[in-house]
């Protein structure tokens, strides 16, 4: 009867779980729909200089207007097809979007840097750096150098030698590359001396509790000598104080990005934003530490 009483158990965990996998494929459809119907769509987020108020670019952030949930954030969506073939297929059309999108700007006469995230199955993909440059065949008054494209640090990781030949094609085409989230994937200095990035981006955790007697202010400190050392740039995500964008200036990192400054908005909001946007007085009035 114990025998028996497995067995059954066994049945309804082997039945939830098909259902959980069957749930699962579902939504995997629906997003392969609302790629179809065209209910996903792109936000854009300003990165700026703090010091000067330049406007440097605009980060390309996934959305999905579902109909009756409304705007989905992409952690709502995007770990579903993580390593799903769709991955690829939303990834080609965010690069088509947004090079589109930049091409537009740059017609307009708006001089930005359009950052592209891309995943980690995309640029394991061996034809990914022939589709980006075929893209920019289709706009040959784009500068390549007006995209940008960012590789979070943890994907990086996976294949460091192939993630690195990618860079440097990227590179070679005139794109530029920035690590996303870094510091979070336990980067070594021999590591990053293979990763021929343009950008280091500071991953918003250690920005979030900066503090001038903090731990993480330490870690930003360490970030901005070897960036220095690699003579790489440098931009501070998840700034959402004005106290914080001054931490990171005394630090010397001028390149930032966060709700402080602007929110992720529809595209046809970004010139307007761009005109009305002036820097905190407190950043521009904040002095340079001269030992860098
Ligand atoms: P990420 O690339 O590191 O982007 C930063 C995320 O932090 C965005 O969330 C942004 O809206 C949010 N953020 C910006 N400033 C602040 C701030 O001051 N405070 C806080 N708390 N959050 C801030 P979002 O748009 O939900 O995107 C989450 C992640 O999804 C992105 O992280 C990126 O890794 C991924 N993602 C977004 N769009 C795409 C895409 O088109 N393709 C791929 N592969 N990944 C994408
Ligand atoms: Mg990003
Ligand atoms: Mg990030
Ligand atoms: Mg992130």
């Amino acid at each position: 009867q114990a025998k028996l009483a497995g067995k059954s158990q066994y049945h309804l965990f082997d039945m939830e779980q098909d259902q959980a996998i069957r749930g699962q494929l579902e939504t995997i459809e629906r997003i392969r729909v609302a790629l179809t119907a065209e209910e996903l769509c792109l936000h854009y987020q300003p990165k700026v200089n703090m010091k000067s108020g330049e406007v440097i670019g605009m980060e390309a952030l996934i959305r999905w207007q579902h109909p009756l949930e409304g705007l989905l954030s992409p952690a709502r969506f995007l770990p579903l097809i993580e390593d799903d073939p769709l991955n690829i297929e939303v990834g080609d059309w965010v690069l088509q979007q947004a090079m589109a999108q930049c091409a537009h700007w740059h017609a307009q006469g708006l001089s930005l840097v359009v950052s592209i995230n891309v995943s980690a199955l995309q640029i394991q993909q061996s034809d990914f750096v022939e589709k980006l440059a075929t893209l920019l065949q289709a706009y040959p008054t784009l500068p390549a150098h007006r995209l940008e494209l960012e590789i979070l640090e943890t994907s990086t990781l996976n294949d460091i030698s192939q993630t690195s030949r990618v860079i440097r094609q990227c590179r070679a085409l005139g794109v530029k590359v920035a690590i996303d989230d870094f510091g979070t994937g336990y980067s070594s200095l021999t590591y990053l001396k293979r990763l021929p990035a343009d950008t280091l981006k500071i991953d918003q955790s250690f920005v979030k509790e900066l503090r001038a007697d903090s731990d993480n202010l330490a870690i930003v400190e360490g970030i901005m000598g070897l960036a220095k050392a690699f003579q790489r740039e440098v931009i501070a995500e998840g700034v959402e104080t004005t106290e914080q964008g001054q931490l990171l200036l005394s630090l010397d990192c001028q390149q930032a990005q966060g709700y402080a400054i602007a929110r992720p908005m529809p595209a046809d909001q970004v010139p307007g934003w761009i005109s009305q946007w002036h820097p905190p007085s407190s950043w521009l009035a904040q002095p340079l530490s001269s030992s860098h």
